[in-house]
Formats: structure tokens, sequence, C-alpha cells
């Protein structure tokens, strides 16, 4: 019998979890041609969310837990999950039925009759979500997919089943600086997007705030694209061109009508736009540095303080 793992991220989830595996057993005992192995990664939680996991650990050998020794966020437990599921296929999905687990069902017959060997999710709608959310989310999309030469599709989410050889994939790529989005679209093979329609969480709030969110799809544009480094030459080329033409322009004009000095207010916008031209150029430049750093430190993506699963 194939096995089917189920990955699940979950930081202070208290509230949602009993939801979640009242669904999760609806699907189980609906698809009872398959093997189960739940996964809850505790991403650091201060809440009961670990004593929960505990708790159905205890009456359910299927669940298995890995619990963080502190938040190392969620690509941290998405990468810890998929480093020890073991299941032919498995499943990624969010802790608070965002994700419905129905749709599994589907995603495995998919997965077993046509030739995929990942289905993942997109939502149609951002129906429930601030309007300025979604605008700049639709402009992180074009940005990231007009830099980078891998497709990320808007309003992807990170829920998908994948075949064990696009797991082994994801785990073989160890980077510190980790975001899903991106590294499931560099693995590649052939993904199978369905649509359905975006549902509210069912308890709890959500951890990502605007801030969050901003810095997140900065290290998503710099962990998959190096064009904007190429900016900083592009506008220095720009700039010199526009000096030369200004140059020649002044001789010619100074030596034909004199020189009236004049003009102060404009030379101080100039100066003050191009070194803020070079504080940005510089900015992205240190952007790139500090993730290079990082990943040179070669530290642990995350540190577990407690597990039920065996290491082999
Ligand atoms: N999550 C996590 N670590 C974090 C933040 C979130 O493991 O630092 C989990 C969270 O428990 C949930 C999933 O990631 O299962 C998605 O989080 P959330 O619902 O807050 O995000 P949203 O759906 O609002 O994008
Ligand atoms: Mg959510």
């Amino acid at each position: 019998m194939e096995t089917v793992s189920l990955l699940i991220p979950c930081y202070n989830e208290q509230e949602s979890l009993s939801f979640l595996y009242a669904e999760i057993n609806k699907l189980t005992s609906k698809l009872s041609g398959y093997n189960f192995e739940l996964i809850f990664v505790d991403d650091g939680s201060k809440d009961l969310t670990l004593k929960i996991i505990k708790q159905y650990a205890a009456s359910d050998s299927r669940v298995k837990y890995l619990s963080f020794s502190r938040n190392f966020g969620k690509e941290a437990a998405i990468y810890a999950g998929l480093s020890h599921c073991g299941g032919d296929y498995t499943a990624l999905l969010d802790a608070d039925l965002q994700d419905p687990p129905e749709l599994i069902e589907q995603m495995l017959e998919s997965i077993k009759t046509e030739d995929y060997d990942c289905i993942a999710a997109r939502r149609t709608t951002r129906a429930g979500e601030p309007p300025i959310r979604s605008f700049f989310a639709n402009l992180f999309y074009r940005l990231i997919n007009k830099l980078s030469n891998i497709e990320i599709v808007n309003g992807a989410r990170d829920f998908r089943l994948m075949k064990r050889d696009v797991v082994n994939s994801i785990v073989s790529m160890n980077e510190y600086n980790r975001f899903s989005k991106g590294l499931f679209g560099w693995v590649g093979y052939k993904t199978k997007w369905i649509s359905y329609e975006n549902v509210e969480r069912v308890a709890g709030q959500t951890k990502w705030s605007f801030w969050k969110l901003f810095l997140y799809s900065i290290d998503g544009i710099t962990a998959f694209s190096t064009v904007p480094l190429a900016f900083a030459s592009v506008i220095g080329v720009l700039f010199f061109l526009i000096a030369v033409i200004s140059i020649i322009f002044i001789i010619i004009r100074t030596s034909i009508w004199g020189d009236p000095v004049a003009g102060w207010p404009a030379l101080v916008c100039i100066i003050l736009f191009v070194s803020s031209i070079q504080l940005l150029c510089l900015g992205i430049i240190g952007q790139y540095l500090a993730k290079t750093y990082l990943e040179s430190k070669k530290r642990p993506v995350y540190l577990l303080r407690e597990t039920n699963i065996e290491s082999n």
C-alpha cells in the first residue's frame, strides 16, 4: 500500500488544530487505500500547539512531530518536514484549513492517473484580503516573473502534493535563505495547477504582517534573480552619458554666451538625485552581500528541540 505524508507547519495554531485534525481524519477514512503519516512541525509555538500535537500522537500512531527550539519561520518548517517525511507522496498544507484537506483526494487521483509529478493549488480570488495587500502581491508576482527565469504563478499557495522525486530534489537544496515558491519553480517537474476559491482561516490569526510579507518578497527576488544588481551598472552608464552630453552643452554655451553663475538650486537637486540613486544601488548590493554572508556561515536552517521521529 502506498503512503501519503501530510506535512503541516504550525506556529501558534492551538485554535485551528482540532478542526484540522477532524478534517484530516475525515479524509483518511475516505481514502482507505492509502497509509497516512501526519507530520506536524511545531515552529517554536508559544501556545499549546505542541501539547495538542503530543496528545494526538499518544493515541494515533500516524502522528509524528518535530518541534523547533524557537520560531524559525514557515520555510524552515517546510524544509524540516520534507527532510523527515517518508511517504511515496507528500502533501504540504497549512494548519488553518485555508488549504482544504478534501482537495487532496482530487490531487491524488490526478497524480496517479495523469502524467504529473506535482499537483499544486492556486486560489482564484483574493477575496477577504485587504485591497492594498492584493495590489502589492500582484505587483510582486509581475516583478519576480520579469526579473527571474523561473515561473512563479500568481495566487499560488504552498499547498501541493508531490511525488518522492520532487521532495528529494527540494530537500537536496539546503540553502539557508529559503523561498519555497521559488524552490518549487526552480526544481521544475511537471506540475498541474488546480484552482480553488480562497477560504478564510478557520480560527486564530495570520502570522504575516504587511511588513513581514514585504521583507519576504525582497528575499524572494534576491534569491532568484540577480537582475537588480545590473540596475546599478545600467543607471551608471545612463548617468555617464547624460553627464558627457551636459558637459559638451555647457562648454559650447559658455564659449558662445559667457558664464553667468546661476542655477544652484538645480545643482542641489541633481546632487541629491544622483546620491540617492547611489545609495539605492549600494542598498541593492548590500542585500546580496547580506545573503551571501548568511549563506557562508552555513548555519543550520532549524534546530530541533523534540521529536518522536527516530533518526536513521
Ligand atoms: N507558520 C509557521 N511558521 C511561521 C508562520 C506561519 O509554521 O513563522 C505556519 C502557520 O502555522 C500556518 C502556515 O504557516 O500553518 C500559514 O500561516 P498563516 O495562515 O499565518 O499565513 P497566511 O495563510 O495568512 O498566508
Ligand atoms: Mg493561513
